[in-house]
């Protein structure tokens, strides 16, 4: 499937109905999360894989997998109605992705859902926790030896501080993740967040 294929695709699917800024729930931008797939996806970690997306929100990451070919997929997100949106846009694209509602956090949640060969996340960037985004990077490393996320630009120092013994990084692709206005405390129409879609390698 050709990128803007995917992209279509992605672009046409339910956004998230009520967002909660707490968690921060923005959906994935088709784009980015096109690209991130589409870039693991030529790496070999997508076709006839056993994919995990790590708060999957409205599906976007997990669907894109599946798209492409991903054997086994499965989302985990803490909020039930996003869960309701991801299984409608799931119908809608006709692909088999299995939804579990849970925290990331919950370590047992984590370890009963068994292993995956690629994890796949858009985890929240920290702007309301600023540490929101460890227990989604302890949970991918625990999943699969090898996961793509987008993080906010500049999170790679602490991710290698973070993740020293357990994993490398082996690239990062620059993006621009352009944000609706969606909650009331933002003063513009549209800002533009610079992120990075990471490859992290388990060692
Ligand atoms: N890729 C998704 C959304 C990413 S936003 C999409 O395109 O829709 C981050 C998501 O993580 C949100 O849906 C939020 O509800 C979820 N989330 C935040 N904290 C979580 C946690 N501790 N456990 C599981 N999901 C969580």
């Amino acid at each position: 499937m050709r990128l803007r294929t995917l992209e279509i695709a992605l672009e046409g699917l339910e956004g998230f109905d009520r967002p909660d800024p707490r968690t921060e729930q923005y959906s994935t931008p088709a784009v980015l999360a096109a690209r991130l797939l589409h870039h693991a996806h030529l790496l070999g970690d997508i076709e006839g894989r056993s994919v995990c997306d790590l708060g999957s929100g409205t599906g976007v990451l997990a669907l894109g997998a599946s798209l492409l070919g991903a054997e086994r997929v499965v989302g985990v997100e803490l909020d039930p109605r996003a869960i309701a949106v991801a299984r409608r846009n799931a119908a809608r694209l006709e692909a088999e992705v299995t939804f579990v509602q849970g925290d990331v956090r919950d370590t047992g949640l984590i370890a009963g859902l068994g292993r995956f060969d690629t994890v796949v996340m858009n985890p929240p960037f920290g702007a309301q926790d600023p540490h929101a985004d460890r227990p989604f990077v302890d949970a991918a490393l625990a999943l699969a030896p090898v996961v793509y996320g987008i993080f906010n630009s500049g999170s790679i120092p602490f991710l290698e501080a973070y993740t020293a013994e357990r994993a490398e990084i082996e690239f990062a692709i620059g993006g621009i993740f352009p944000l609706k206005r969606t909650f009331p405390f933002h003063r513009h129409d549209t800002v533009g967040i610079e992120v990075e879609i990471l490859k992290m390698m388990r060692r």
